[in-house]
């Protein structure tokens, strides 16, 4: 395998790595030529890319394999992931490719690959990609006169924000007029939020709008990397504050009083959003992953909807949306999916739910947030590879520690009580495991872990509180 793609992290999620020795344009235009080849099959291509500036040259270079074998580029600039998807389905284009490494600082970036359905490709797909890199056949590249053209599309955030302005009651927004912060991190919600915003009738106030200035910080939008945002909306007296990651598909919640509310709560918020709204019927249904707060089945019990649990990853939650034409999805990465928008996680169509949820109630976000049954997580990392993962479930499944719980083995295992649950998973990512609980206090979480660390003695190698 070529060097600069052994350096990086291939998943189906996204090809990721330093820009340099594995991000570079000889890189992309082999991807380019691959995904144009092999998915696209000499359809057009959509064309995004996130704020940070090694995205221009890669963007080039990824233009350059696609037109080379014959694909146009229709290309968007500066556009939120979840706009690649969208413009894909409008346009009925090949294939959609974005490049952004989302919430990773400046020195990395990663190209996220969308199929002809507006979804990220799966295993097989990128399976057939990578082989064609592996060895190009010999008539690769096409002829002079068969050469793609570029063009842009400037039309892709009208497009993208008229599909969010659809899903909400408009004329209520105006006349709520809600004051509202947005800070778009300067990456690629920058291009979007601030006139969709507008266009929902708040009295907006942006920072960190610039695309064309580097992250003023960590770009994660975790508690500690947003306090000064959370300062501005208390002293501006905004009703709320949104945070969005560089390319704009998470979203984090600031409330009238400047606490940062945490990401488990986007889903929450929006579920409450969509399962109150008139139109939704009794049979609704949420799907999230294993490791999300159970504050959505308090949420989903309040309206008779229902929620279905999946493996962890963005993929799986995808799937079982589609299957079970689920009203609303997502992750507690403040993720969330609504499909009548685009069926990707996208901030813009999370902003949207919040805000009609809070002109409907007509109360403070603080007011709506107490509302909802609190819990504590906790999470651990421990050091337990594949194999020894697998070994202690089957040891947990023998102990006591399983008695009155329901058991869910569909990724590693999990088992949950009436208002608390604990779950261990293999990591995705390195050889280590994950261990999750949820309770109503931050002690009984903590002790659950510590309860199953202690079965299954696996040394611990970091814990926090969420
Ligand atoms: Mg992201």
């Amino acid at each position: 395998m070529r060097s600069d793609l052994a350096s990086c992290v291939v998943s189906v999620s996204g090809i990721r790595g330093i820009v340099g020795p594995a991000m570079n344009p000889s890189l992309m235009c082999a991807l380019g030529a691959a995904v144009g080849r092999r998915l696209a099959k000499g359809k057009g291509v959509v064309l995004g890319r996130d704020s940070r500036d090694s995205g221009p040259l890669l963007a080039d270079a990824l233009a350059s394999g696609l037109r080379g074998v014959g694909c146009e580029v229709i290309d968007l600039g500066i556009v939120p992931t979840p706009t690649v998807p969208l413009m894909v389905r409008r346009l009925r284009a090949g294939a959609g490719v974005q490049i952004s490494a989302s919430h990773n600082p400046e020195p990395w970036n990663a190209l996220k690959i969308y199929t002809r359905r507006g979804r990220n490709v799966d295993g097989d797909e990128l399976e057939q990609v990578l082989a064609l890199m592996a060895s190009p056949p010999a008539d690769l590249w096409v002829g002079h006169q068969a050469l793609g053209q570029r063009r842009d599309q400037p039309d892709a955030i009208a497009l993208h924000c008229r599909a969010v302005l659809d899903t909400v009651d408009l004329a209520r927004l105006h006349k709520r007029r809600l004051r509202v912060v947005v800070d778009s991190v300067n990456g690629a919600g920058a291009v979007i939020a601030p006139q969709l915003l507008e266009q929902l009738g708040c009295e907006v106030i942006p920072i960190y709008d610039r695309p064309d200035r580097p992250f003023p910080r960590d770009p994660e939008p975790t508690a500690a990397n947003v306090t000064e945002t959370g300062a501005m909306v208390k002293a501006l007296g905004a009703d709320l504050g949104f945070v969005q990651d560089p390319d704009a598909d998470r979203l984090a919640i600031i409330d009238e009083r400047g606490r940062y509310i945490g990401e488990e709560y986007t889903l929450v918020l929006c579920a409450a959003a969509r399962f109150s709204a008139a139109d939704v019927g009794p049979d609704a249904v949420a799907v999230t992953n294993l490791s999300t707060s159970r504050m959505l089945e308090d949420v989903a019990a309040r309206h008779g909807a229902q929620v279905i649990r999946t493996r962890v990853g963005e993929a799986h939650v995808l799937d079982a949306m589609q299957a079970s034409q689920a009203l609303i999805g997502g992750e507690g990465n403040g993720g969330v999916v609504d499909p009548r928008v685009v069926f990707c996680r996208d901030s813009q169509a999370a902003m949207a739910l919040v805000l009609d949820y809070c002109a409907r109630r007509e109360k403070p976000l603080s007011h709506l947030l107490a509302e909802i049954p609190s819990y504590a997580m906790h999470k651990e990392k421990v050091g337990l590879d594949r194999a020894a993962v697998a070994a202690a479930i089957a040891q947990v499944l023998e102990s006591p520690l399983v008695q009155g719980a329901v058991i869910d083995v569909q990724d590693g295992l999990k088992l949950i009580w009436p208002d608390s649950w604990l779950h261990l998973r293999a990591s995705g990512t390195e050889p280590a495991a994950r261990i999750i609980s949820e309770a109503p206090s931050a002690a009984a979480a903590r002790k659950l872990a510590g309860q199953l660390r202690g079965l299954i003695k696996a040394p611990l190698l970091k814990a926090g509180h969420h």
